[in-house]
């Protein structure tokens, strides 16, 4: 039977362009919309209908092609309640836990501040997917533009708290320069060597580094483990608590 499918492709230099099509109720959700022009020509491509927008945050590479795409396709724009006056043209306003009716698929709007304060997560069931904009991307989260380290890890957790089988699709391919990162304070993972092994060589292939399981995220992601005793000893914060990691590794991040 057809069913839900992602299809992610390349906008700007290193956005994604992620399109959640749902060919049962016939409706098609463009996630963020970081090039209007780009997003239009693969809905062309593929002879979808735009009828959504869901928005993770309001900055000038997530939202650009709101207006444009709502004038030619007439879609429904969805964001957080939060952000409402940052993201333009947004029809339906959702808070922390919402759901929204995508044909037979529920979507659950998680409120994820940080990245900035209105940042939220979609998570779409049955399937399990995770579409995260720029708060968590792989091996790596958001820089903390507005938020405080403590909101970021507190919705770091809520992410944790889905199932291990959830795929991840984030904003960005900031995969290669993340691993090498969560190399330099784990260099003992051998999950994340593992990982860091496979990313290479999609690269090398031309390929995708996304989308990724939510358990390998767990398992690899320096700013999903700061309760891990590995990064307590690198920071030398033994005994301390898990914020005080997180707080380090993310300061220490934005120097890297
Ligand atoms: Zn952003």
């Amino acid at each position: 039977m057809d069913k839900l499918s992602v299809h992610q492709f390349g906008c700007r230099s290193d956005n994604f362009g992620l399109l959640l099509r749902d060919p049962v109720a016939n409706l098609c959700a463009s996630i963020d919309t970081p090039d209007g022009e780009t997003i239009w020509r693969e809905l062309q491509s593929k002879g979808w209908q735009l009828t959504h927008i869901f928005n993770t945050h309001h900055h000038y590479d997530h939202v650009p092609g709101n207006e444009m795409l709502k004038e030619r396709t007439q879609c429904t724009i969805v964001g957080a309640k939060n952000d409402a006056a940052r993201i333009p043209g947004i029809d339906i306003l959702l808070e922390d836990g919402d759901i929204y009716e995508f044909g037979a698929n529920n979507i659950t709007m998680l409120e994820t501040p940080g990245h900035t304060l209105g940042s939220v997560c979609y998570f779409v069931e049955p399937d399990k997917i995770l579409f995260t904009g720029d708060t968590l991307f792989s091996m790596g989260c958001g820089r903390l533009f507005e938020g405080s380290a403590d909101l970021m890890w507190q919705s770091m957790q809520k992410i944790r708290a889905l199932p291990d089988e959830t795929q991840i699709y984030c904003g960005h391919e900031y995969t290669l320069s993340n691993a090498a990162f969560a190399l330099q304070v784990e260099p003992d993972n051998p999950a994340l060597q593992r990982r860091v092994n496979d990313v290479k060589a999609l690269l090398c292939a031309h390929k995708d580094t996304l989308p990724v399981s939510l358990g390998t995220e767990k398992a690899t992601n320096p700013f999903l483990r700061a309760d891990c005793p590995e990064l307590q000893r690198y920071f030398g914060l033994q005994g301390s608590a898990p914020l005080d990691v997180f707080t380090a590794t993310r300061a220490l991040k934005d120097k890297f």
